[in-house]
């Protein structure tokens, strides 16, 4: 398929490049890593069928003490998820910002270390070829940019693919997907991808991330 790459990701709450007000880590500064974590499957529990509102929304045990766990040991948190009812016309972006004010609450109410420092969405269908849509790397390249350019107070100006030159070093961030989909994200962007079970989600490999 070729690649639009027009199709760039949506924000939620915000236009896509708009400041980003980061909360302090928990434990002081940022050395440079970042989670980027798909959604379904891996802080709620997914459906065949879509997250179709708030109410449907469920997320697994421990999800909010391993997004606290990641913040704590220095990483932002980026949430990447390919959310195509949006382009099918299912659905808005209104009903999708919704969805994350309420995945926002469940966290913060379980943990309150466990902020999603940004969430970025791919609304369009499969066969219009965004470069927003994973398995193509567009949500981790404007996350990766989003992040770096609001932690030095810098305008964000965002470039993908090949455009974008000044790519910084990915190897000590995560990327973590219930799917096949999420890892080839992980490969075209260049960061290690880490598959966790879909009826567990992220605290499935929490151990393994953070290495005890
Ligand atoms: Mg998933």
């Amino acid at each position: 398929m070729v690649c639009d790459f027009m199709l760039i990701p949506n924000r939620d709450g915000a236009e896509i490049d708009s400041p980003l007000d980061l909360l302090p880590l928990p434990n002081g500064t940022w050395d440079g890593k970042i989670a980027y974590l798909d959604r379904d499957g891996v802080l709620n529990v997914g459906s065949e069928n879509y997250i179709n509102s708030p109410e449907e929304l469920v997320i697994f045990p421990n999800t909010a003490n391993s997004v606290a766990a990641l913040r704590e040991s220095g990483f932002r948190i980026c949430v990447v998820t390919n959310q195509s009812p949006i382009g099918r016309g299912f659905w808005s972006h209104e009903n999708l910002h919704n969805i994350h004010n309420k995945l926002r609450e469940l966290l913060l109410s379980e943990n309150p270390n466990a902020h999603l420092d940004l969430i970025l969405y791919s609304p369009y269908a499969p066969w219009e070829g965004a470069w927003a849509r994973k398995p193509n790397p567009g949500m981790l390249e404007a996350g990766r940019q989003i992040i770096s350019a609001s932690e030095k107070n810098i305008e964000i100006k965002l470039r993908f693919d090949n455009d974008w030159i000044d790519k910084p070093d990915e190897s000590d961030s995560i990327m973590v997907g219930d799917r096949d989909v999420d890892m080839r994200a992980a490969f075209n962007f260049g960061v290690k991808g880490i598959r966790c079970n879909p009826e567990i989600g992220i605290s499935d490999v929490i151990s393994e991330i953070l290495g005890d």
